[in-house]
């Protein structure tokens, strides 16, 4: 008998999923976080649109830190727009979000074990055996199915052999600090764009309460140059603003589709690299992975089939929901890394007559292309003149022709 049905690693929004609906469901759940108290440290802007938020769990004041009612975008040439999105979207409080989240799935029956960092995990014949560091000693667990949401760089999911592997180009480096100016405003949620700003990522200012942002920059690059780029854009735009705290960490943004699962194995969120290729959001991902990987994990430790071959339903039914916003969200980010500032500053003129002081009330990703396409047909001949054929013919038959 092995100790736990399954040990989950991270207790992450995405592993408290998986261990809510697992432990719900009457199995022995464990999870193991490396950090002493949950929520502790969490490098996230913390933005997340209504819709997702409400796909799983209430809107409660209590991790509700601001609500976004417009965005504004800068780019290159000092060109702007602003659009009016009434209460699309949320900047949450994540530290009492993913609290709750844990709780869920601790007042479900699952076990925590804070403070305990996974080394690695061991598949034997029927279990596998984690191997984690606790109180400065290295202790063993068994299981028979081990999640790995253990973020970025997963070490179960290496461990046990999955190919986790990401080319520099699939992780944007990140710097964000915690920033107090009068000048934020509340409500409005800002993106800045540019090579001078962010090279192959952005620059965001994300309002919370009290007069407070999230205020950060993605890149392609280093963490050094993460960190130089968001300090001189918080210079630039906020001379009087003072930082209460800095941060860095890395968002997976790769998006392909590769292993999520093996026999006894599944990674679910920034584990299995699912965040959003374009924006980097990765809370929805690992909400909705962890809950879709817990829900085949429950039929299959109730079948008794943890082979890679069964477990493999949990990536078919995730990418049947997401795939095709997955592949809409890559072919725009991999021509976004194509375009110079002067390309820029060229698709922010364009956008204006489409954006600028418009109310967009719950704008999904494949309309709001397909106004863009409608409004601004010249944007085809421009993605022809950079040599964007294959999108040309993908947005004309998927999004035009759909
Ligand atoms: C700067 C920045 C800004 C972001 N902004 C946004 C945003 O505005 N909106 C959005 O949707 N997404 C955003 N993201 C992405 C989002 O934060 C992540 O995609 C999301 O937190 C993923 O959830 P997760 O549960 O998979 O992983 P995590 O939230 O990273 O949780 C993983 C957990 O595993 C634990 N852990 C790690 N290794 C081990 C180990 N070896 N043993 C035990 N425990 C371990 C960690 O301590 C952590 O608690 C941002 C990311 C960054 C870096």
């Amino acid at each position: 008998m092995k100790d736990f049905d399954v040990v989950i690693a991270g207790a992450g929004p995405a592993g408290s999923s998986a261990a809510r609906v697992l432990a719900s469901q009457g199995f022995r759940v464990l999870m193991l976080e490396r950090q002493r108290t949950v929520a502790q440290f969490i490098p996230c802007a913390e933005g997340i649109s209504r819709r997702m938020l409400v796909t799983f769990t209430p809107e409660d004041p209590r991790w509700i830190a601001a609500r976004v009612d417009r965005v504004q975008v800068w780019a290159p040439e000092e060109q702007t727009l602003e659009v009016l999105t009434p209460h699309v979207g949320y900047i949450l409080e994540r530290k009492v979000f993913d609290r709750y989240l844990v709780n869920q799935a601790v007042l479900a029956g699952a076990d925590l074990q804070t403070g305990a960092t996974v080394l690695r995990a061991e598949r034997q014949q029927d279990g596998v055996t984690v191997v984690y560091q606790h109180q400065g000693r290295e202790k063993r667990v068994t299981a028979r199915l081990v999640i790995g949401a253990d973020g970025p760089g997963s070490v179960v999911g290496r461990s046990l052999g999955l190919n986790l592997e990401m080319e520099p180009r699939e992780i944007h480096r990140c710097h964000q600090v915690l920033l107090a100016d009068a000048s934020i405003e509340a409500e409005r949620m800002e993106i800045a764009v540019g090579h001078e700003v962010a090279p192959g990522g952005y620059a965001w200012v994300f309002p919370k309460d009290q007069g407070l942002a999230n205020v950060g920059v993605g890149i392609l690059g280093d963490q050094e140059q993460a960190r130089h780029y968001t300090l001189r854009f918080v210079a630039q735009r906020f001379p009087r603003g003072r930082i209460l705290g800095e941060l860095a960490s890395v968002v997976p943004t790769g998006g392909q589709r590769m292993d999520l699962v093996g026999d006894r194995v599944m990674v679910v969120g920034d584990a299995a690299r699912l965040a959003d290729p374009l924006s980097g959001g990765g809370i929805p991902p690992a909400l909705e992975s962890g809950k879709i990987a817990g829900e085949v994990a429950a039929q299959a430790l109730e079948q008794d089939r943890l082979d890679a071959s069964f477990l493999t339903r949990y990536p078919e039914r995730y990418w049947q929901n997401n795939g095709r916003y997955q592949d809409l969200s890559l072919r725009i980010r991999d021509f976004y890394l194509t375009l110079n500032d002067a390309d820029l500053a060229y698709l922010a003129r364009s956008l204006k007559p489409v954006f600028d002081g418009k109310i967009l009330s719950s704008p999904d990703a494949f309309s709001l292309v397909r106004r863009v396409l409608l409004e601004r047909p010249g944007l085809m001949v421009f993605l022809l003149r950079k040599g964007r054929k294959a999108l040309v013919d993908y947005l004309q038959e998927r999004i035009l022709g759909g």
